[in-house]
C-alpha cells in the first residue's frame, strides 16, 4: 500500500490538521504496542469501552509516527503530527477500508456461518493456491476491526481474495459487505445454537446472509429458510445429503483408514473424492471447498488430488517452554507475510528474554517478487528488533545477504543437522514455516519433554475475563491483579507478562520469591507483597518490590532496614483488619500506627488496604457491609491525621460484583480473571481459562466380575470397556474425584472415573465411547468445570486450580 493523505481525507470525511507535510501511507495500525508503527504508519486511534488508544498517541509520536486517526488532538500533541480528526475512529477505518478495496477489482470469496469458517478459508487457500495468488484474512481476523485490517493488506499482485466475517449481532454485517465486497459467497455451517444477539435463527441466517446481497454466487446447504434469502442478484449454488433438488447432491462412505470417501452427482454426472477425515464438520468444509472447485470448473482429477492432501487446521499460537529456559512460540503452520507481521506483534507481547530469534522458512504466495519480498521481510525483522533470524529453505537462503543476523539452511534436515551447533539458550523463539517444511520436527527438538498430561491456558479468554471486569468498574478505578501461587495455578510469568500487556496497575503476590522471580523474568508493574517476612526485607528492597505492612513489629523492622540503606519515600502498604482477623492493624493500634509514620520520610504510604470475609456470601451482607465501614473510619483517619493520598483498596473478585460501590481507588482481582464466578450469572459471562488435558494411554475390555484398580474398588457387573489416563493424585487430582465420584471427557462424552485415583494414573469408563489410545482426554474444562469439580469435591475452585502439580506442563496459547 502507497497511498497519500491528501486521497484519504475524504474517503473517511476528516478535518486534516496538517503540521509535518502531507506524508504517503504504507500501513495502517491499531497496536500501539507494534513495533512495526513507523512514519508512514497511519494509526487509528481506535476508543473501546475501557481502552483509548488517543492516550498512546505521544509515545507513538516519539516512536516516530507522523499520521493519526482521532477524534480529538490530545493536548500534549498538538503540532507533533498531522491528524485526521474523524466523529468515529472505527467508522473511519471501516470507511479507509471501503475505500482501499475499491481500488482492487478481482474476485473475491467471502466466508460467513456459525462454524467453519477459517478452516474452509484455509483449506481453500490450499486448493486453489497453486493457481492464484491469494490474499486471505490472517487467523480469523473476521470482526468489525479485523476485517478492514485484513482487507488493507491487498496488494497489486493479488488476483484472488479469502475473506471470513464474523458478527454478533444485526447491523454488523452490512458494514462488513461493504469492506469485502465478495463475488462469491459461502455460507459455512450456521449452527442450531440460540446466539444472543438475534431474536431467533431466522433472524440470524438473514443478517449472514447480507454478506452476498451483491455476490454473482451463493454457496450453502440446501435449507428453505436459506434460500428464501438468497438475493435476486445471485445465483443460488447448493448442496445436500438429502434433497435432490440441490444443485449438488451428495453421499458419503467412511472408510475403514480415517478417511471418508464422497460421492457427488453435478451435472448429471457422477464423481468421487476422498478426504483424509472422518468427522462431520470436516466433511461439510471440505464440501463447502468443493462447491468452490466446481464453480470455478476444476476437473474431477485436480479436486480428487487436491482434496486428498487436506489437512488439519492449526488456529492457535502456541507457547511453549523450551529447552534450556528458551521459550517457543510455534506458529510452525503456516508461512505468509501477513502471519509473520500477526506473529511478530504476539512474539513482542510475549518475550520473556531479550534475546529473540525468528526461524523461519521460505515463504510463498506473498504476490510479490522475491526480492521484494524478502527486503520487506528484513524490514520486519530489523524493526521488531529480532537477535537473530534462522533462515530454512532454498530461496530465503538465495536472499541471505539482506539480512545482517541470520544463518541459513537448505531445508529442515540440514539445521537438525547443525541443531547443538546454534546454542539454543534463555531466548524467546518464534517458529514460523510454511507446512512443506515440517517445522514440528523443529518444534519437537527445541520443546521441553514432558508427560502427555498439560494444563493449557487460553490467553485470550483471560484478557476477555480482565475485560469483563473493567467494564464493570468506574473508569477511573484501578486495577491490582493477584498472580500468587503462580497465577492460580496457571503460570505466574506468562500471566504476568499478559496483564502488563493490558496495562493492569498492579500485581499482588503471596510472598517475596513470587515477586522476585517476576521482576527477574523482566516484569516492570509495581508489585505489592501480602505476606513478607521480615528476612525477605532486604530482598524487597533490591528487587523494587512493595510490602503490605500489617504490624507495628513489622513496620520497625522494615523501617530499621529502610533507614539503614537511607532509603527515601519507599512504597509501602498498610493492611487494616476489619474483621477478617487475618493480617493486619487493628482499630486499638491505629494511634501508634500514626505515631511511628507521622512525619516519616523513609517510606510511604502508597496504598491502604482491607480484605474481606464474605464477599461472596449474601447471607453475610450486612458482615460485609460493616467491615467496608471500618475500613472507610481507619483508613480517613490515617488520611487526615498524616496528610496522605493513598490508593484505598478492599475488593476482591466477588466484592466487586456484590459491592460496586466500595471500589475505592483500586481493586484486586483474582480467580474472576481465572474465569471463576461464584455467581452463577456472572459465570456465564466469563471465558474458560484452564483446561486439564491429557491422552489415552491404554484400553481394555473386562468381563463381568473382574476389577479395577487397589483395592478392587471397582467390580464390573457386565463387559467394561476401560481406558487408563496418565493422571493421578500426585499431579493434583484429589483421590475424592474416584470411585464413581467424578468423570472426564473423551470425544465430548462423560467417561466416569472407576476404582481409586492412582498416584500418576486413573482409569475410565470408556463403554459405548469410540475412543483410541492417543485420544485427548479432558480433566477439566469446559466440562467437568473447575466450579463442577470443588462442588461435588466439598471444596472451592481456588483449590482444585493451586493444586494441580507443577510437573504438569502449562502450555499457554491464543486462538
Ligand atoms: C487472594 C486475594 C485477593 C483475590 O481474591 P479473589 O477472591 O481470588 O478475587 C484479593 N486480596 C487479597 C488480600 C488476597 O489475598
Amino acid at each position: 500500500m502507497i497511498l497519500k493523505i491528501q486521497n484519504i481525507i475524504p474517503q473517511i470525511q476528516a478535518v486534516f490538521v496538517e503540521s509535518k507535510g502531507g506524508e504517503s501511507i504504507e500501513s495502517i495500525s491499531i497496536d500501539s504496542r507494534s513495533l512495526q508503527n513507523g512514519p508512514h504508519t497511519l494509526f487509528f486511534a481506535l476508543v473501546g469501552p475501557n481502552h483509548d488508544a488517543h492516550s498512546y498517541i505521544k509515545d507513538l509520536i516519539g516512536k516516530g509516527v507522523q499520521n493519526f486517526v482521532v477524534t480529538h488532538i490530545p493536548e500534549d500533541c498538538v503540532a507533533q503530527a498531522n491528524f485526521l480528526i474523524v466523529e468515529n475512529t472505527l467508522d473511519a477505518l471501516q470507511a479507509f477500508a471501503v475505500y482501499y478495496r475499491s481500488l482492487f477489482d478481482f474476485p473475491v470469496i467471502g466466508l460467513t456461518g456459525s462454524n467453519g469458517k477459517t478452516i474452509v478459508k484455509e483449506w481453500l487457500n490450499f486448493l486453489l493456491s497453486p493457481d492464484y495468488n491469494i490474499i486471505r484474512s490472517p487467523k480469523s481476523y473476521n470482526s468489525q476491526v479485523g476485517v478492514p485490517l485484513s482487507v488493507t493488506a491487498i496488494n497489486e499482485h493479488h488476483n484472488l481474495g479469502i475473506f471470513e466475517a464474523g458478527i454478533s449481532t444485526t447491523s454488523e454485517m452490512d458494514k462488513l459487505q461493504k469492506i469485502i465486497k465478495p463475488s462469491i459467497g459461502i455460507l459455512t455451517n450456521i449452527g442450531t445454537a440460540h446466539d444472543e444477539g438475534f431474536a431467533d435463527l431466522e433472524e440470524k441466517i438473514k443478517e449472514k446472509m447480507l454478506l452476498f446481497q451483491e455476490s454473482e454466487v451463493v454457496i450453502f446447504q440446501k435449507n428453505n429458510s436459506v434460500d428464501g434469502f438468497v438475493s435476486a442478484k445471485s445465483k443460488a449454488f447448493s448442496w445436500s445429503f438429502s434433497n435432490k433438488e440441490a444443485d449438488v447432491f451428495i453421499s458419503k462412505k467412511q472408510k475403514s483408514d480415517q478417511n471418508t470417501l464422497i460421492y457427488y452427482h453435478y451435472k448429471g454426472n457422477s464423481f468421487e473424492m476422498t478426504i483424509p477425515f472422518q468427522d462431520n464438520a470436516s466433511v461439510e468444509n471440505a464440501i463447502s471447498c468443493l462447491m468452490v472447485l466446481l464453480y470455478l470448473e476444476y476437473d474431477e482429477k485436480t479436486i480428487q488430488n487436491r482434496m486428498e492432501l487436506l489437512y488439519p487446521v492449526e488456529m492457535r499460537l502456541k507457547v511453549k517452554n523450551g529447552i534450556n529456559n528458551c521459550s517457543i512460540i510455534d506458529d510452525s503452520y503456516n508461512s505468509d507475510f501477513q502471519s509473520l507481521k500477526i506473529a511478530l506483534d504476539f512474539l513482542e507481547s510475549q518475550k520473556q528474554y531479550h534475546k529473540k530469534t525468528l526461524i523461519l522458512s521460505d515463504i510463498f504466495q506473498s504476490g510479490l517478487s522475491n526480492e521484494a519480498l524478502y527486503s520487506k521481510v528484513s524490514h520486519l525483522i530489523v524493526s521488531n528488533k529480532i537477535t537473530r533470524v534462522i533462515g530454512i529453505g532454498e530461496t530465503i537462503s538465495a536472499f541471505q545477504n539482506k539480512f545482517t543476523n541470520g544463518v541459513f539452511f537448505k531445508n529442515t534436515a540440514e539445521f537438525l543437522d547443525s541443531f547443538d551447533s546454534l546454542d539454543f539458550g534463555n531466548e524467546t523463539i518464534l517458529i514460523k514455516g510454511a507446512r512443506t517444511f515440517q517445522f514440528e520436527e523443529i518444534v519437537a527438538a527445541l520443546e521441553e519433554k514432558t508427560h502427555e498430561t498439560v494444563l493449557e491456558i487460553n490467553l485470550n479468554a483471560i484478557s476477555h475475563n480482565l475485560n469483563f471486569f473493567k467494564s464493570t468498574l468506574k473508569p477511573t478505578t484501578k486495577m491490582m491483579v493477584m498472580v500468587k501461587a503462580f497465577g492460580y495455578g496457571n503460570g505466574g510469568f506468562e500471566i504476568a507478562k499478559l496483564l502488563e500487556h493490558h496495562k493492569v496497575d498492579y500485581l499482588g503476590v503471596a510472598f517475596a520469591d513470587e515477586g522476585i522471580s517476576l521482576k527477574t523474568a523482566g516484569i516492570k508493574l509495581p508489585i505489592m507483597v501480602l505476606n513478607p517476612e521480615s528476612t525477605s526485607f532486604p530482598a524487597i528492597i533490591q528487587h523494587q518490590l512493595e510490602p503490605e505492612i500489617y504490624s507495628l513489629k513489622g513496620l520497625h523492622a522494615f523501617l530499621k532496614i529502610a533507614e539503614q540503606k537511607k532509603l527515601k519515600h519507599f512504597p509501602i502498604h498498610v493492611k487494616l483488619d476489619t474483621g477478617m482477623h487475618r493480617l493486619g492493624f487493628e482499630a486499638n493500634t491505629i494511634e501508634d500506627l500514626i505515631a511511628t509514620l507521622k512525619g516519616n520520610e523513609t517510606v510511604k504510604v502508597k496504598s491502604i488496604l482491607s480484605h474481606m470475609a464474605t464477599s461472596d456470601d449474601a447471607a453475610h451482607a450486612d458482615f460485609a457491609k460493616a467491615q467496608i465501614n471500618l475500613f472507610e473510619k481507619l483508613s480517613s483517619k490515617l488520611i487526615q491525621e498524616l496528610g496522605i493520598q493513598p490508593i484505598r483498596h478492599i475488593l476482591n473478585t466477588s466484592g466487586i460484583s456484590n459491592f460496586p460501590n466500595a471500589q475505592y481507588d483500586m481493586v484486586r482481582l483474582g480467580i474472576g480473571l481465572y474465569g471463576v464466578s461464584n455467581d452463577p450469572e456472572e459465570q456465564k459471562l466469563l471465558e474458560n481459562v484452564s483446561t486439564l488435558k491429557s491422552v489415552i494411554s491404554q484400553i481394555r475390555t473386562i468381563s463381568a466380575g473382574e476389577s479395577v484398580g487397589y483395592g478392587r474398588r471397582f467390580l464390573a457387573e457386565k463387559p467394561t470397556k476401560i481406558a487408563t489416563i496418565p493422571i493421578g493424585y500426585a499431579d493434583g487430582i484429589a483421590r475424592a474425584w474416584g470411585n464413581g465420584v467424578g468423570f472426564v471427557t473423551i470425544k465430548n462424552e462423560k467417561a466416569s472415573i472407576l476404582g481409586s485415583v492412582c498416584m500418576d494414573m486413573l482409569m475410565v469408563d470408556v463403554t459405548g465411547i469410540e475412543c483410541r489410545e492417543g485420544d485427548a482426554v479432558i480433566i477439566f474444562g469446559e466440562s467437568p468445570t473447575v466450579n463442577e469439580m470443588a462442588h461435588k469435591l466439598n471444596t472451592i475452585p481456588y483449590e482444585i486450580l493451586t493444586s494441580i502439580s507443577q510437573r504438569v506442563k502449562r502450555v499457554f496459547y491464543r486462538e
